[in-house]
């Protein structure tokens, strides 16, 4: 297992830090610890300009390969830009579902054409993505899709019927990719494609969903026989192509993702030392769980760096979303009792919030996107420890 990074490794890290350091200032100053999880409705437009500040750095799409517009940069470092990028407070990514799922998701499977015409603006930060997966009644159950492409036997192309949900920055995104059923009267992972479909045409209706934070992330997409611009693959590869995808959700961003619930820890720290609730016996309990669980997290992801781990289901990749995702949901509790009754005034009406209640409130999510902590439990014992599959309703 491994513990330490290279010297070159090390010295990829003092790169980027004070890149950070030397770029997140004048206009980009405000946008520290700004943009995160429950707070991804502050300041879109300059954080888009930050996107296309950070692509002028090369600092996009470093994992991708060198042919493709990336740096071909290993895991480690990948994993480095990650916690120097939290360490520093640099601003929630916008461009992260572009760069982390559509980018290698057309690298993998798309053809030249459509790498050349999309990869461009995903690397230099000026087009962002969606992701058109869930729908009311296709969240756990993805396969139940029924969203339709239909190909229109004149001019070839797809034109997609029905209804997307939960689809994060939906508007502020020019593309969405698309999981539509190609196959009339198809059921389950069969018959599917995987489409792209630029937002900007009258036959697509975006309605923000106001959510617990009083922001709106996510949206209900609405798409009326609207244009799809390219299809990924064939027609009923759209399963095969959707689920390397959401392999590539579970990569190395996730792990960098610790410095900033170190960030968040400390912060709860130094409002303990400060406002007594370090005196607490029972609330000193929890800030050292909560620290050895950071740490066991960032064991388990060195673990999953040194490479030797079995990458079936019930690899560590599995286990480690349900650790992270149910740590995190108590960390938001641990911040709530930290504060005590100052946890329960708000700054302003209706949703003032301040960065710890919105931490709080957004936690509650942690455990359902991705793979809510049900799934990931029915897999883990399913494919990894041989039990016996769960009945189906259908
Ligand atoms: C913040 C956030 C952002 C999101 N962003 C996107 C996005 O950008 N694009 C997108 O496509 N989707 C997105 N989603 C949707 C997310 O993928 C789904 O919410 C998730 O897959 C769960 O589906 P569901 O909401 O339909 O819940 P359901 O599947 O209806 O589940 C409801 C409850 O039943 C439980 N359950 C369901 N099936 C089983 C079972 N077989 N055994 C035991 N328990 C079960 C679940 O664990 C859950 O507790 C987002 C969700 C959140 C919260």
């Amino acid at each position: 297992m491994k513990l330490t990074f290279n010297a070159a490794d090390e010295r990829f890290r003092e790169d980027i830090a004070s890149w950070l350091q030397a770029h997140l200032v004048g206009e980009f100053e405000h946008l520290k610890f700004r943009g995160g999880p429950g707070d991804e409705h502050m300041f879109p437009e300059e954080r888009k300009r930050w996107e296309q500040e950070l692509a002028a750095g090369g600092w996009v799409g470093i994992g991708w390969p060198e042919a493709c517009g990336g740096r071909g940069a290993s895991i480690e470092q990948q994993v480095i830009f990650a916690e120097e990028y939290a360490r520093a407070g640099a601003p929630g990514r916008i461009g992260h579902i572009g760069e982390g799922l559509a980018g290698p998701t057309i690298i993998a499977f798309g053809t030249p054409e459509q790498k050349a015409k999309y990869l461009p603006g995903i690397l230099n930060g000026t087009e962002f993505w969606c992701q058109g997966y869930s729908e009311p009644s296709a969240g756990s159950d993805l396969a139940n899709v029924r969203t339709r492409a239909v190909r229109d036997p004149d001019s070839g192309r797809w034109r997609i019927t029905g209804q997307k949900i939960w689809t994060s920055l939906a508007h502020e995104s020019q593309w969405c990719f698309v999981l539509a059923r190609t196959e009339p009267g198809s059921v389950a992972h069969r018959g599917l494609g995987f489409f792209l479909v630029r937002m900007a045409q009258p036959e697509i209706t975006v309605r923000p969903i106001e959510q617990l934070t009083g922001t709106s992330e996510f949206n209900e997409v609405f798409f009326d026989d609207a244009l799809a611009e390219d299809l990924v693959g064939e027609p009923g590869d759209g399963w095969r192509i959707a689920m390397t995808l959401l392999g590539f959700e579970r990569g190395v961003s996730t792990l960098g993702q610790q410095m900033q619930f170190q960030n968040e820890l400390d912060e709860i720290i130094r409002i303990a030392r400060s406002n007594g609730a370090a005196s607490d016996p029972a609330i000193r309990q929890r800030i050292a769980e909560a620290h050895t669980g950071l740490r066991l997290m960032r064991y388990n992801a060195l673990r999953m760096l040194s490479g030797d781990e079995r990458s079936g289901p019930d690899s560590s990749a599995l286990v480690y979303k349900l650790h992270w995702a149910s740590w995190h949901r108590n960390l938001g509790a641990l911040a709530m009792d930290v504060l005590g009754p100052e946890a329960e005034l708000l700054d302003g009406a209706p949703y003032e919030l301040t960065r710890l209640q919105s931490l709080f409130l957004f936690t509650r999510s942690d455990t359902i996107y991705g793979g809510t902590n049900q799934i990931q439990r029915n897999i883990i014992a399913e494919r990894g420890l041989g039990m016996p599959k769960e009945a189906k309703g259908r």
